[in-house]
Order: C-alpha cells, then sequence, then structure tokens
C-alpha cells in the first residue's frame, strides 16, 4: 500500500489508517480490517469511530489542499 504524498487527496486506506488526533498512522499489525468500527490510537489512545476519523482526516487534507492553493 502506497500512502499519499502530502497535498494529495486520497479517499483509500490511509485516511482509515491515521490517527486525526494525532497523526498516527496504523502499520504493520495495528492495521485496521473493514470489522474494527472503532479503535484506540496506540500513540495518544484517542478512541475513533472509524468512518468518523476517516472523514477528519479527509477534511485535513482538503484544508490542507486549500491552504496551498
Ligand atoms: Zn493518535
Amino acid at each position: 500500500m502506497i500512502c499519499p504524498q502530502p497535498g494529495e487527496v486520497n479517499i483509500g486506506n490511509c485516511t482509515t489508517q491515521t490517527c486525526s488526533a494525532c497523526g498516527y498512522v496504523m502499520k504493520g499489525k495495528e492495521h485496521l480490517t473493514l470489522r474494527d468500527r472503532e479503535w484506540e490510537c496506540p500513540n495518544c489512545h484517542t478512541s475513533h469511530k472509524r468512518d468518523q476519523n476517516a472523514a477528519q482526516n479527509i477534511l485535513q487534507r482538503g484544508l490542507e489542499l486549500a491552504a496551498m492553493l
């Protein structure tokens, strides 16, 4: 799996695997599957709902992209 470069908005896996609170990316065995509806970040221990967390990341990427224009 290839994560998008900064500035690229990708609505694939990477938004799901990234903690919207601290930016930690789940890797290896930590990787979330479609069955993981809710999870806790191993780095900052924030509880996330999978889809809500992904939406936060997409919003954040969009805002970063807009800031560069
Ligand atoms: Zn976190």
